[in-house]
């Protein structure tokens, strides 16, 4: 069923796991998450990132994922990921997404302020959540001069957070500390203090993006210090991409619908394995 972003973070404080966020840029990915969540009984998100607006249009691909959400026998809750503009935003809400992400990020702290403002009201007044960002990620999928970048000063200074919460009026806040989107070239260092100094100032969900690559340990670590929402799609991505190119190696059929089936299945596989690693005691 499709249930707002409040409904599935409480279900997931209830039952003291993270919910995960997946990215659902095709039909394959949409079918290996939902199959996931449901073989696995847990409550989840499908995301639309504007980034992958070339890969599946939002116009398309988003009343899709509504009513796919709304046909699930699990908790489903239909997001924006990244959006990039008021417009977008705009438009998700209009389709019927329950949840959106403003992401001002990299822009200036007043700008990131009055920006995500403006998309809250709009929200709001639709009955739809808002997840906007402090502190920033450093750049997304093979992003060219990435190492340049000292990771540590786009980290999420907690005390910004009371004056960005009070200001901005958002529901979920994602906050920086050390993960990165894409495949990791070498191992992260996470600064998990930061996820309990934000903790110890608020109650609102906490959100984690580039879930993948970062170890059994540490996914549980930033649970436990209260991170409500893991935004996971890269790794997933990936095992699509392996297993497209073996069952092209294997030359086990000529149809591309055999090739997509496997695809989804493996994805699936990836999803269920985070999703336990999310959801345990
Ligand atoms: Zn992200």
């Amino acid at each position: 069923m499709l249930v707002t972003l409040n409904q599935i973070i409480e279900e997931g404080r209830k039952k003291k796991i993270a919910v995960g966020s997946f990215n659902t840029p095709n039909f394959e990915c949409l079918l290996a998450v939902l199959e996931a969540a449901e073989e696995l009984d847990v409550p989840v998100i499908i995301a639309h990132a504007q980034c992958h607006e070339g890969v599946a249009p939002l116009s398309q691909i988003g009343p899709v994922m509504v009513e796919m959400a709304k046909r699930s026998k699990v908790p489903v809750c239909v997001h924006l990921d990244h959006g990039e503009d008021f417009d977008y935003c705009k438009r998700a809400i209009e389709l019927g997404f329950p949840s959106v992400m403003i992401d001002y990020s990299t822009r200036e702290y007043e700008e990131n302020v009055a920006g995500t403002k403006e998309v809250v009201d709009f929200a709001h007044a639709h009955g739809v959540s808002v997840e906007a960002e402090l502190g920033a990620l450093p750049q997304r999928e093979g992003g060219e001069g990435a190492a340049a970048v000292d990771p540590t000063a786009l980290y999420t200074k907690p005390e910004l957070v009371p004056d960005y919460l009070a200001r901005t009026g958002i529901d979920a806040l994602a906050i920086a500390f050390g993960t990165a989107h894409g495949i990791y070239k070498t191992k992260p260092v996470l600064n998990m203090d930061i996820i309990g100094k934000v903790r110890a100032l608020t109650d609102i969900p906490l959100v984690m993006h580039g879930g993948s690559g970062i170890s059994h340990e540490e996914y549980r670590e930033v649970i436990r210090r209260g991170i409500d929402k893991i935004n996971y799609y890269s790794y997933m991505a990936y095992a699509g991409y392996a297993e497209a190119k073996r069952t092209a190696e294997a030359k086990e059929s000529d149809f591309f619908h055999n090739m997509a089936l496997n695809v989804k299945n493996a994805m699936k596989e990836n999803a269920k394995g985070t999703m336990k690693v999310f959801a345990e005691k």
